[in-house]
């Protein structure tokens, strides 16, 4: 952003509460880019004989997932999961629970997890090109972002 959105002067930098933060040089205008995460949904979808990991047309080749989506305006997030897990996998939900909120700061999002117990036959949107069913006992999360849920949700599965 080079232009201020609200008065268009070019952009400067701002000091709000000892912090520099990127914004508009002009006082009377007062914008500043407050940078907030954007919600971002992921799923963990449980299908029978383990858990759909996806993997991204842009992504490296090895590297698989769990799917997620953005919210839609004034959508629920659960809603959200169900209808990206029906999008992106063709996917029906048949139970759902929250695992957990993570903040995600390398891609400046925050993610809200879902379980999704679901049922369907796997066909696959242009955003994915293949996908592996991981059975859950050979299941692994990582040390950050959709990787923390599902460490989480892991670690419940084996208390239970
Ligand atoms: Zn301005």
């Amino acid at each position: 952003m080079n232009y201020c959105p609200q008065c268009a002067s070019p952009m400067g930098e701002v000091l709000i509460n000892n912090e520099i933060r990127k914004g508009c040089p002009d006082s009377a205008c007062g914008f500043v880019l407050w940078n907030n995460p954007t919600p971002v949904v992921a799923m963990i979808v449980e299908v029978e004989g383990g858990v759909v990991l996806a993997h991204n047309v842009n992504w490296p080749k090895s590297f698989y997932s769990i799917i997620t989506g953005f919210l839609e305006a004034g959508e629920d997030p659960l809603e959200c999961a169900k209808r990206e897990t029906m999008e992106e996998l063709n996917l029906h939900t048949l139970e759902s629970s929250l695992v957990g909120v993570y903040a995600f700061p390398q891609q400046n999002q925050v993610i809200i997890a879902y379980h999704i117990k679901a049922a369907g036959e796997v066909k696959l949107n242009h955003e994915l090109d293949d996908y592996k069913i991981v059975p859950v006992n050979e299941l692994k999360g990582w040390d950050m972002g959709t990787g923390l849920a599902i460490n989480d949700w892991l670690a419940a599965q084996r208390a239970s």
